[in-house]
């Protein structure tokens, strides 16, 4: 159920109605908006007589939530989540967040030119996987956390915010000090346990969407974290698998609008994993700014045809100068700056 309180209620207000909600045996979520107070209640609300909740001072109205996610979607938060970050980037506002960097952190060299490059283009988050889910046991496995460290420091020198990947519970206490968004890989996406523990962390998290989950399984489990109160959550189509074969996924753009329309939640596109081919990378990274997405997250690599995951689909750093000059021009064109 989600109350939706009045602009003008008051504090004892508030506290009157989520003591009604309790008493009802329901658990309560609040979000305090620029313009009200939303107390969502989740739980057993099926018997709950809400117009009971209608009477109380300070309420504007009371409605039952049809979808199974009540937190992820959009009548929790009707204007839109915006996710605050260090440097004063935000993810979800008028301004479109670009996340760059090799897949795997490789070394210092590599990931310190990365970050140069990237922040220079324009970009606010330096991307590098620590721990990488590969196909293969016999691929690379990642640097682990002396690779973030090394990515931190790249990061720290150019002004820029860290994203990598967290593969299990284990790994969050860790890489907390060197990472500023946690990534949540698609194969991750049901790994409910993980999803639970990240809604105790306090640092954002970035959902990419499973191989072969729906819209509405990737919002359920954005759901398990923000049902743990951690309700900054970033989504990321990052390409399907359907029966396709000339691409690596297919990348659901329309995923994106439906995603706006569903959830108040930002969604990123990341059209390296969903297309899998360096030179469709600019086209769909193009075509997700222009459906709305909120950030974009590509591969860059200085040596890109020699990076150690990911290569086929990894941008050159002249490349990604490029892509930054075409979106900026597209961010307009809808709205949106970059
Ligand atoms: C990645 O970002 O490098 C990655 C492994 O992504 P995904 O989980 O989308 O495959
Ligand atoms: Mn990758």
């Amino acid at each position: 159920m989600i109350v939706a309180m009045q602009e003008k209620a008051t504090e004892e207000q508030i506290d009157t109605v989520i003591g009604a909600m309790v008493e009802a045996g329901v658990g309560v979520h609040r979000t305090t908006g620029a313009m009200q107070t939303i107390l969502a209640g989740v739980g057993p609300t099926a018997s709950v007589d809400l117009s009971k909740f209608e009477l109380l001072p300070g309420v504007l109205h009371v409605h039952r939530i049809s979808s199974p996610y009540k937190l992820a979607g959009r009548s929790f938060r009707p204007e839109g989540t915006v996710v605050e970050f260090a440097n004063g980037v935000t993810v979800g506002g008028g301004k479109v967040a670009v996340m760059a960097g090799p897949c795997s952190i490789e070394n210092e060299i590599q990931i310190l030119e990365t970050a140069r490059r990237v922040k220079a283009a324009g970009a606010s988050f330096l991307r590098g996987g620590a721990f990488k889910p590969r196909s293969s046991p016999y691929a690379f496995q990642g640097m682990g956390i002396p690779g973030l460290k090394t990515m931190h420091e790249a990061a720290q020198a150019h002004g820029l915010l860290t994203v990598s990947e967290v593969m299990e519970i284990s790994q969050i206490e860790p890489m907390l000090p060197y990472i500023d968004l946690f990534q949540v890989g698609a194969r991750n996406m049901q790994n409910f346990n993980l999803l639970r523990e990240l809604g105790l962390a306090r640092k954002p998290v970035l959902l990419k969407r499973g191989i072969a989950a729906t819209i509405e399984e990737l919002l359920l489990s954005a759901e398990y974290i923000m049902s743990g109160g951690n309700y900054d959550v970033i989504l990321c189509e990052r390409g399907i698998r359907t029966y396709e074969t000339a691409t690596r996924n297919t990348m659901d753009i329309s995923a994106i609008p439906v995603v706006k329309k569903l959830s108040h939640l930002p969604i990123t596109g990341d059209p390296s994993h969903g297309t899998g081919h360096r030179e469709l990378v600019a086209p769909l990274a193009r075509a997700s700014v222009a459906a709305g997405a909120d950030a974009i997250l590509v591969e860059v690599h200085p040596n890109a045809d020699k990076a150690a995951s990911d290569a086929a689909q990894t941008l050159y750093l002249d490349q990604f100068d490029e892509l930054m000059g075409q979106l900026r021009l597209i961010a307009t064109a809808v709205g949106r700056t970059l």
